[in-house]
């Protein structure tokens, strides 16, 4: 059988490029031809970028003909999700307010990505400004997820997810708030890091709650995350919050040894509302981490219950405040409407926005208001303090908690759209890790009837080493993450994306096609 180019790793492809056994426009046409085969079904991207694409993986190829030295992503093809800005390169975040948005800059990461010289193959699919867990609430479409295309990708990086798992993309950024990396790679099967609040920029990342966005990467295993971590890290002074300092170099963490490690379980992270499959797949990790040498005992994080509240409670503040830039004034859609100017922002905002998005603006209205701030926002602000200490004495204890990422694996499409609670459960796993701004891993820890089960690696502040560390050694005994989904489903779409939600293929109904 002819190697699958698009179904390596990124340091795979690596060794074949400089060993000049395939250039990197071999590489990049096959994505596209796999992209032909299978997007029709998954629709991970919004926005494909073939000719920036090539013209990337020829310039590569140049200089591996002049036997130039190159940077270690180089010719590498990645999927970015599409609340980060391109310049040049639409940038919707899945949402109607931002169909025509085309940034005149680049993210930070998108700098970085560009000087290792990687071949940005498109912009993928999310939840309308990262605010949900399937993608369902994109402005444009739903995401199939490649083991199941009935079923959610998660979100709301799902379409980056699902890109990775698909063969349509090697590596690919996604970002996290409250999950949305590390919920959708557990669903879709890839390793989905969401980094120390600060260690990547956020500069260029279309904000949804500032004090908890991060920025992170979704690989096929872990050395492949060391690269990207080492890619798109460091400081920044065009982002306040960006951590100062060195980082070094996370592959030198990749050790296959955890002997001595300290494992704690979160009790509370093991009881109500878990799925029992998932459970057994947690407690079997525990064991193999435990023959392997790490010490793994039971840990209380007493405030666990409290965290979903309070992460809705501040990440809709902090949307809502985020959001006011969105008036039809500065960029994106503004509603043709005749009136003053309160008619228009009413009518750009009404018609902008989706449900979701409008749900989250008005909850974080509403907590933010003269009479609920105390009651609210600032109870919350202190019960996130509760949450952190949870975890500082955890730590004094334990390197790496082990925990589920998710309560169970991929759900259908349409199960939990009519109940925004359900749909918020689903991350009743991964909130506490950003209220209290640490980093934490999903990788692939078995499979359920077929689908992929994620187990969730929580670090100290800055020991994302220590996570490469434990993942690593994880990947080297066992081979969950080497499972392909077969995806021979029926297509679904043409290939080319799908297309908007209304069914006149207008996302503006009554204002004519555009
Ligand atoms: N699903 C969570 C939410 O809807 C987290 C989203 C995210 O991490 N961007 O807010």
């Amino acid at each position: 059988m002819p190697l699958k180019l698009y179904d390596l790793t990124a340091h795979e492809l690596r060794e074949l490029l400089t060993r000049r056994e395939v250039s990197a426009t071999e590489v990049c046409r096959a994505v596209f031809e796999r992209l032909a085969e299978v997007e029709g079904t998954v629709q991970a991207y919004i926005t494909l970028d073939r000719a920036g694409a090539l013209a990337r993986a020829e310039e590569v190829d140049r200089d591996l003909r002049a036997g130039r030295d190159l940077p270690l992503l180089a010719g590498i093809p990645f999927a970015i999700k599409d609340n980060i800005c391109t310049r040049g390169l639409a940038t919707t975040c899945a949402s109607r307010m931002l169909h025509n948005f085309v940034p005149p800059y680049d993210a930070t990461v998108i700098e970085k990505l560009n000087a290792q010289r990687a071949v940005i193959i498109g912009k993928t699919n999310m939840d309308e400004f990262a605010m949900g867990s399937s993608t369902e609430h994109s402005a444009y479409f739903t995401t199939r997820n490649p083991w199941a295309p009935d079923r959610v990708p998660g979100g709301s990086s799902g379409g980056s997810a699902a890109a990775v798992a698909a063969g349509t993309a090697v590596c690919a950024l996604g970002s996290d708030t409250g999950g949305s990396i590390r919920q959708p790679a557990a669903f879709c099967g890839v390793v989905g890091m969401k980094p120390t609040y600060g260690l990547v920029s956020r500069y260029g990342l279309v904000a949804f709650a500032s004090s908890l966005d991060q920025i992170g990467p979704l690989t096929r295993d872990f050395t492949d995350c060391a690269l990207v971590l080492n890619a798109i890290c460091g400081p920044d002074e065009r982002d306040s919050t960006s951590a100062p300092g060195g980082t070094g170099d996370y592959t030198a963490f990749l050790l296959d040894d955890v002997r001595g490690l300290r494992l704690g379980l979160p009790r509370e992270y093991l009881g109500d509302g878990l799925d029992e499959g998932v459970r057994r797949i947690v407690l079997e990790a525990a064991a193999v981490f435990a023959q392997r040498g790490a010490h793994v005992e039971e840990v209380t994080l007493p405030h666990t219950e409290y965290a979903l509240p309070t992460y809705y409670l501040i990440a809709p503040a902090e949307a809502s405040s985020n959001l006011a830039r969105y008036d039809g004034v500065r960029y994106g859609y503004r509603a043709p409407v005749t009136g003053d100017a309160v008619d228009m922002f009413k009518a750009t905002r009404s018609r902008g926005f989706g449900a979701e998005v409008k749900r989250r603006v008005m909850l974080g209205t509403y907590a933010l208001s003269a009479g609920y701030y105390d009651a609210y926002y600032l109870k919350a602000l202190k019960v996130r303090t509760l949450i952190r200490r949870d975890f500082e004495q955890a730590f004094e204890k334990f390197d790496l908690l082990l925990a589920p990422t998710t309560p169970e694996p991929a759900f259908r499409i349409g199960d939990k759209t009519e109940d925004p609670i359900k749909m918020y459960l689903s991350d009743m796993f991964t909130l506490a890790v950003n209220l209290a701004g640490l980093p934490a891993v999903s990788l692939p820890g078995g499979f359920l009837d077929g689908l992929p089960v994620g187990i969730q690696l929580i670090g100290k502040p800055f020991a994302e080493g220590t996570l490469l560390r434990a993942g690593y050694a994880f990947q080297q005994t066992t081979d969950h993450h080497r499972r392909q989904p077969a995806l021979t489903g029926e297509i679904l779409h043409a290939a080319g994306g799908g297309s908007p939600k209304d069914e006149n293929g207008s996302l503006f109904p009554g204002e004519g096609r555009r």
